[in-house]
């Protein structure tokens, strides 16, 4: 096993500690996702980030559980899904996730959408408070809440959600989000961060020229970015060689120039589902 990358760590503000830079899973083949884990792995990740909904959370266990690297070391993060918001059903799903992670805890515990259909975002979030003092979840967050969904929060619970992971990146970089929720204690987490290969980041202005002038990719540029800008990020990705390139970016900085050349190309532009969809 290779030592593990040498990313950053954020504190959160339950006083633990995140890997900034790790691995996601949307989109991996169950099938698959054991092998690509395992490669995560030894290339050196130790933050990865699943769901329930991935339907993955049985190959990204195996490949913990035969990696050998001790549990301290890793940093594993899955999500509520939809239809389990509530009481008794969220409670259920976390040990149905344990269970498949073969974990006996998770670092990070999400409520994966608001789910306006289902009107239980309140309600689950009292919940995870619960599971968190119960010690199957170190840290608990949310993901694609918008300002009024934190401010629901807010007004019922004295615990603030440690992450909010939202889309996030260059053509959309949620600006006004990240300085509503990062005073109030809230890390974002980018999901998303190269645009889900929907768009190409080298049209954005500036970009290729920043990459060529650092010796990178356009990719690494956007990572780089992401972690600059003190964001969590975790591209996905299936293949070794680009685990290997993703992690590649600690030794080179964007310059305050960069950094306003990637601020100016925000288009607003989402490439994924609206927090308030009501599709699922
Ligand atoms: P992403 O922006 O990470 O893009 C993935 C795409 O980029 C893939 O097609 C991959 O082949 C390509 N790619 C990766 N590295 C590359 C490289 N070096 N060069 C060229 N192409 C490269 O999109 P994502 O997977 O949707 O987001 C990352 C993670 O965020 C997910 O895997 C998942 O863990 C999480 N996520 C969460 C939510 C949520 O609702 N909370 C939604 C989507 C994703």
């Amino acid at each position: 096993m290779t030592a593990a990358i040498q990313t950053p760590h954020l504190t959160l503000n339950d006083g633990r500690s995140i890997p900034q830079l790790g691995l996601g899973v949307f989109l991996v083949d169950p099938a698959e996702a054991e092998r690509i884990v395992t490669e995560a792995l030894e290339v050196g990740y130790r933050h990865i980030d699943t769901a329930m909904i991935y339907k993955n959370e049985e190959g990204v266990g195996r490949a913990i559980a035969n990696s050998g690297i001790p549990r301290d070391e890793l940093f594993i993060t899955t999500k509520l899904w939809n239809s389990d918001q509530g009481t008794d059903s969220a409670r259920a799903a976390l040990d149905t996730s344990l269970e498949k992670l073969g974990l006996d805890y998770v670092d990070l515990y999400l409520i994966h959408w608001p789910a306006p259909k289902y009107g239980k975002h309140v309600e689950s979030w009292q919940t995870l408070v619960e599971l968190q003092a119960a010690g199957g979840a170190r840290s608990i967050g949310v993901s694609n809440f918008m300002k009024a969904h934190l401010d629901d929060l807010a007004a019922a619970s004295d615990v603030v959600p440690a992450v909010n992971q939202v889309e996030l990146h260059p053509a959309f970089q949620q600006r006004e989000l990240r300085k509503y929720q990062e005073p109030r204690g809230t890390l974002t987490e980018a999901w998303g961060p190269l645009g889900q290969g929907k768009y190409e980041l080298a049209e954005l202005p500036g970009f290729a020229s920043i990459a060529e002038r650092h010796g990178k990719t356009v990719q690494q540029v956007a990572i780089r970015w992401h972690l600059q800008e003190g964001v969590i990020v975790f591209p996905k990705t299936t293949k070794r060689e680009r685990m290997i390139e993703n992690a590649d970016v600690f030794d080179f900085e964007l310059t305050a120039d960069d950094m306003a050349t990637i601020a100016a190309a925000d288009r607003d532009q989402r490439v994924g589902a609206h927090p308030l969809n009501t599709d699922f």
